[in-house]
């Protein structure tokens, strides 16, 4: 394939700055640009100016239709295309697009789910434009980011309380840094996503019905070889993998998307890919649809790529790390260490806001990226535990540990750290990154946060993020703005907020039962193990006062989005429950059967031709083998049972328990019975293609 030239591909197909500044007049550029910097309110002369130019430059590159792209609360994007087309006198059509159109859409967008928030005979809600996420084409058709939202206000999507969580921790964190003398335009969170994901043979992934109806294997015996030996992460990739990545990165380019790194991850078939950061809320855009071109292209070269949290049992799952910062408008990072007395003093501020908010609302993390995929992951031995901490590495808490206790940081000055007068040594991402255990780490000028799963949307947990550190900002800017003497103040607020929350900070391994211990029982952290857990503690007092103070959510809009996480975490549970009946009962089984009336024939035979013959193998694996077909039919039917009792319960919350108390539960013990006959079977007679075969045929 000829290589296109990258700069000259790059953002292609993207209606960018560069574009709006080429082709549209300069006031209407500026007007936009003011909309898109400083949420000014947008004319509708400019609307409509903007919407011709898209469209003339989108017919240009060869689009015949537009769609309002948003982000339901099913965690996936939706469109409904509308062609540009209008007729004309002469019986012809000509191509048009309205500012009207531009602004505002109205689908007939009934069958989301909305949690009550809208009943379903006043269906309608609309979208709106996000003028500040680029549109883009995509198949023929312009794209344009939007909000989604119902007739009374209501958000029906994730990108609306993302942006109002993102302009609450601008409003705080402007505060601050005014306390600085610092008037910036804006702050807003920055975010780059590593994605990881499997790729595998497609042939083999459509025999595989649980593949197909749930994005995971729920049956399969581990083959010989699993990741033990570490060959996999970051070895030699392999040529059709090599070619699935190269097709990727020009189709990620042409959309604008800064795909940067990749490479292969600990399990066999897994790898990575990591864009550089961006604005939130783009990063947000650009992650979606990522994860729907890599499996497009994956489909085109005869692959189909697995986003699941845990595709395979035995084998890494796979998670998605956000990389988050916050930064001005003149470029300044703010969790970055300056190089003056007076900015590392800022930088504690910033810091220690992260901190008490980390510990603060570790329930809202958590709850921000449970799902009943990510379950999987988080609690179960690998990833970072369910348990939210941070970790800073341990030159940076040497020197919140100085300061809490005024004691000499022993560094090169070795003196008692003065805020505003001395200066922090500089902390090299090598010091700072060492620790993969953790759930949410420094390193050197950001916060990773690694508990999110491959399939979430980003938005979910930066949203939290945001609030949360939104409301420790407020607290302190509502203490400091009246300060007599803020250098002392400041000082004082930073002592007591690291005495306050140090029971967060954490650089240990995290994956030790120790841990688990130490930090439930002694420093009283919160251990939410399921989604079922996890959930209902969004409308704690707490959380939902604080995400209702800063206009991130409203009252009604929480509780129909705890409503609607719970109902998805019900309905992926139980689909896979009635996945596995299905298999059990129309192939493994049978299959099974099969192969026992090959042993007993066979036997038969053997004994029939010569008495001396003992037959052990055939006998002993026989009488093993229908052990375990009673003991599968006993477990079908009690996960048949248990999948017909969950009908019953009348809150969705009640349902949830039941889901992690008995369905999953039933299900783990009719795999282990299922998974043990594969191991006792030929190959030739098993049903489904092994994990061996999936794990390992790409090449
Ligand atoms: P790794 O975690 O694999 O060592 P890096 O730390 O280099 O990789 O980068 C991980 C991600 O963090 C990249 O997407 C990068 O663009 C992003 N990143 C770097 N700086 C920032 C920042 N200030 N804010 C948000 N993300 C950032
Ligand atoms: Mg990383």
């Amino acid at each position: 394939m000829a290589k296109q030239n990258v700069p000259e591909l790059f953002g292609s197909l993207v209606f960018d700055d560069r574009v709006m500044r080429a082709r549209l007049s300069a006031d209407v550029y500026e007007s936009l640009r003011k909309t898109i910097d400083e949420n000014a309110k947008l004319d509708e002369k400019v609307a409509e100016a903007v919407a011709a130019e898209m469209r003339d430059w989108a017919v240009e590159k060869g689009a015949t239709h537009f769609t309002h792209w948003f982000q339901p609360l099913t965690g996936v994007t939706a469109e409904k295309h509308d062609s540009f087309i209008t007729p004309s006198p002469d019986g012809g059509v000509i191509m048009e697009f309205s500012g009207k159109e531009l602004i505002k859409g109205e689908p007939d967008a009934s069958s989301f789910p909305s949690g009550g928030l809208r009943a379903t005979f006043e269906a309608r809600g609309y979208t709106a434009w996000d003028p500040t996420s680029y549109a883009f084409i995509k198949d023929h058709t312009l794209c344009i980011p939007t909000a989604f939202c119902s007739y009374s206000g209501e958000a029906l999507d994730k990108k609306t309380p993302l942006l109002r969580s993102m302009q609450a921790l601008d409003r705080q964190a402007r505060r601050i840094l005014k306390l600085f003398g610092k008037d910036v335009k804006y702050v807003r969170t920055s975010v780059g996503p590593e994605q990881e994901y499997f790729l595998i043979d497609k042939e083999l992934f459509d025999q595989r019905p649980d593949l197909v109806y749930t994005g995971r294997t729920l049956f399969g015996a581990m083959p010989p070889k699993g990741q033990e030996l570490d060959d996999h992460y970051f070895g030699v990739i392999k040529p059709r993998v090599i070619a699935f990545m190269e097709d990727l990165n020009e189709e990620l380019w042409k959309l604008g998307i800064l795909a940067k790194t990749e490479h292969n991850e600990v399990a066999p078939a897994q790898h990575e890919l990591a864009p550089i950061f961006s604005t939130t809320n783009v990063a947000t855009d650009n992650n979606q649809l990522t994860m729907e071109i890599m499996q497009k292209v994956a489909r085109k070269h005869g692959l189909v790529c697995l986003l699941h949290e845990k595709p395979f049992a035995g084998v890494n799952g796979s998670g998605k790390h956000n990389n988050w910062s916050m930064a001005t408008d003149t470029g300044m990072n703010l969790l970055s260490p300056g190089e003056t007395p007076y900015e590392n003093a800022q930088f504690l501020v910033f810091l220690t806001a992260v901190i008490k908010a980390v510990d603060d609302y570790q329930d809202l993390l958590r709850l921000s990226v449970a799902t009943a995929g990510n379950d999987h992951r988080l609690g179960a031995n690998e990833a970072p535990p369910a348990i939210i901490s941070i970790f800073l590495g341990d030159e940076l808490s040497a020197v919140l540990d100085a300061i809490k206790n005024d004691t000499p940081y022993v560094g090169k000055e070795r003196e008692v750290m003065k805020l505003g007068v001395h200066t922090l040594p500089h902390f090299s991402k090598d010091t700072t990154d060492r620790n993969r255990t953790s759930p949410f780490a420094f390193t050197g000028n950001k916060f990773e946060f690694r508990s999110l799963g491959s399939s979430n949307s980003i938005a979910c947990c930066n949203i939290m993020l945001n609030a949360a550190v939104a409301e420790v900002l407020k607290q302190f800017a509502d203490k400091l703005e009246g300060a007599k003497d803020f250098e002392a103040e400041m000082h004082a607020l930073i002592k007591e907020t690291i005495a306050a929350h140090e029971r967060i900070l954490f650089n240990g391994n995290g994956y030790t039962d120790e841990w688990v211990k130490e930090a439930t029982e002694v420093r009283g952290l919160s251990n939410l193990k399921t989604t079922a857990d996890a959930m209902p503690h969004l409308l704690d007092a707490k959380n939902k006062d604080m995400l209702i103070a800063h206009q991130v959510f409203t009252e009604s809009e929480l509780n129909s989005r705890l409503e609607i996480m719970l109902e998805n975490y019900c309905k992926t549970v139980n689909i896979e429950g009635h996945t596995m009946v299905d298999m059990v009962r129309k192939n493994y089984l049978p299959a099974i059967e099969g192969y026992l009336y090959n042993l007993a024939k066979t036997t038969s035979l053997m004994k029939s031709v010569s008495s001396n013959v003992k037959c052990n193998y055939e006998i002993s694996t026989m009488e093993r083998l229908s052990e375990l077909t009673d003991q599968i039919l006993e477990r079908v039917q009690k996960l048949e049972e248990v999948l017909q009792t969950l009908k019953g319960y009348d809150t969705i919350t009640r349902t949830s328990e039941a889901v992690r108390d008995d369905l999953i539960p039933a299900m783990e013990a009719l795999r282990k019975a299922v998974d043990e006959a594969e191991m006792l079977s030929s190959e030739k007679c098993w049903p489904f293609p092994s994990y061996g075969k999936l794990l390992f045929s790409v090449y």
